[in-house]
């Protein structure tokens, strides 16, 4: 049912060349359902070397001709879109319509960037002289190592992976060792489809070692990371001293106001919805609930009644809507944040517990009123904890919403248009929406600021970083 995971470097897959392995468990009942191979610093050099021998010829290949093989990867993930999810569920645990859900996102992730990759327009600048042409190119920067996390196995990678080969650079990516096995079939649909071996490896392994040795390596010329703002301020700091390029997809803590003129039905079930999904495994979800005084009892009943009817199971049940948690260190962490913020004071409205003691399940949990020093509105909690905050006057929620070092997302609900404005023209994140859930399509910016990161996943600005500009001039003999 689970397949092994291979490494795949210079058109082959394999096992890594000591022959070591990982053991990949299923989250919803910690048993080992398979093993993923490790790479040495050798099986690393030959993917270095498969990626700097694949670029020139890459790059070359037209982007028209380079958007036609990104199509057909797309449509093998449709194809192969429900083996996928199976396998993603298994690994990671989220439920089966969701993980199917997300490989199809792939496939249109997919799509737009073939598209787009035809369209890295340059310019051309007027002279000063006659007789002198003056332009502007986009050329694809080079190899690039991506790295990427375990939440969503498949549009993390799906995301960078798109967006250096259609813009023709080649990749070496390190996936998710926790969930191995669905990163595996995304970039099987890749190679399947044309993209030529040499010019995307796939490595699994120990992390640091893995990052610490590609990020400096000469071939490299640019690195992603999605991951926590800890892990990504190192990675920035390796990649500045060796002069690399680097787009960071780290964590967020996001605010969620809701005014007392919004609606309040709308704004629960959207967001008890966007809280809860893939466990609140999510860098975009809604983390620190700001609510009027004037509709905080309705808000906290909805929400908590949503939080106490979500069925909560293995994601191969149909009737599960949340999963296990990746593993046992984000089930201790979530128990450490209920134990600090009720020691403080905070109000535990649902939840707060473990569920029995097979997989790694916890209940949904809202907190509310919390000390600001508790730890949760402070730390990303990362797992299916609410922290719902009361508020009186605007410039309060405002100034809360942007008191922490992230800067991810934020969402607002009001029927004011112009406090609608005041949101969207002061919250500082990378991303806003507003009365809405309508975040992280292909076609619009995702990424954030402050400690949340830089550079873009999506949109017309996630090509930005895999392009060089070129200025040329030329004068006639
Ligand atoms: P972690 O920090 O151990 O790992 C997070 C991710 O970073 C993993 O994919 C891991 O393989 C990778 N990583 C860790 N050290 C690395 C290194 N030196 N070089 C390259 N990659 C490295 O944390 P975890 O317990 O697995 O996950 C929990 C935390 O990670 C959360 O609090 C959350 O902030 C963050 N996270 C964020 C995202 C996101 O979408 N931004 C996704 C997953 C995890």
């Amino acid at each position: 049912m689970y397949p092994d995971v291979q490494l795949h470097i210079a058109g082959a897959w394999g096992a890594g060349s000591q022959g070591e392995t990982l053991p990949v468990l299923n989250p919803a009942t910690g048993e080992t359902i398979g093993r993923c191979a490790v790479a040495t610093r050798d099986d690393l050099d030959r993917a270095l070397d498969a990626a700097a021998r694949a670029f020139p010829l890459w790059r070359k290949v037209s982007a028209f001709d380079r958007a036609k093989v990104l199509r057909k990867a797309a449509d093998l993930l449709r194809e192969r879109a429900d083996a996928i999810a199976r396998i993603m569920t298994l690994e990671q645990g989220k439920p089966l319509a969701e993980a199917r859900l997300e490989t199809l996102a792939a496939a249109d992730i997919t799509d737009w960037f073939a598209e787009e990759g035809k369209r890295t327009y340059g310019r051309v600048i007027p002279p000063r002289a006659d007789g002198v042409l003056q332009f502007v190119v986009r050329e694809p920067v080079g190899p690039v190592a991506c790295f990427t996390p375990w939440n969503f196995p498949i549009n993390q990678a799906v995301r960078k992976i798109a967006g250096a080969l259609s813009t023709g650079c080649t990749v070496i990516l390190k996936g998710p060792e926790d969930t191995p096995a669905s990163c595996a079939e995304l970039v099987r649909a890749y190679l399947d489809a044309g993209v030529p071996g040499d010019a995307l490896s796939l490595v699994y392994g120990d992390p640091a070692t893995i990052s610490g040795y590609l990020i400096p390596h000469p071939v490299i010329r640019k690195i992603s990371f999605t991951g926590s703002t800890a892990v990504g301020k190192e990675l920035a700091a390796l990649a500045g001293r060796h002069m690399k390029r680097a787009t960071m997809e780290l964590g967020g803590h996001a605010p969620a106001i809701v005014f007392g003129d919004a609606d309040v039905e709308k704004a629960v079930s959207v967001l008890s919805g966007a809280k809860f999904r893939n466990a609140g495994q999510v860098c975009v979800s809604p983390t620190r609930f700001l609510v009027h005084d004037s509709v905080f009892d309705r808000f906290v009943d909805g929400f908590s009644q949503y939080a106490k009817g979500l069925k909560v199971g293995d994601g191969l049940d149909p009737e599960t809507k949340m999963g296990p948690l990746i593993h046992g260190r984000r089930l201790e962490a979530m128990e450490a944040l209920v134990a600090d913020a009720t020691a403080r004071g905070a109000t535990l409205t649902t939840g707060g517990k473990r569920i029995g003691n097979r997989g790694n399940f916890f209940e949904p949990t809202v907190l509310t009123d919390l000390p600001l020093d508790s730890r949760i509105m402070n730390e990303e909690p990362f797992g299916p904890v609410a922290a719902i905050q009361r508020f009186s006057d605007d410039a309060e929620a405002l100034a809360e919403a942007n008191r922490l070092p992230f800067g991810l997302a934020a969402y607002a609900y009001t029927r004011s248009a112009e406090r609608a404005a005041r949101v969207s023209g002061s919250v500082e994140s990378g991303m806003v929406s507003i009365n809405h859930h309508g975040i992280a399509l292909p076609e619009t910016p995702f990424g954030g600021v402050k400690e949340s990161g830089y550079g873009s996943e999506g949109g017309t600005e996630a090509l930005e970083g895999y392009l060089v500009t070129k200025f040329v001039t030329q004068a006639n003999f």
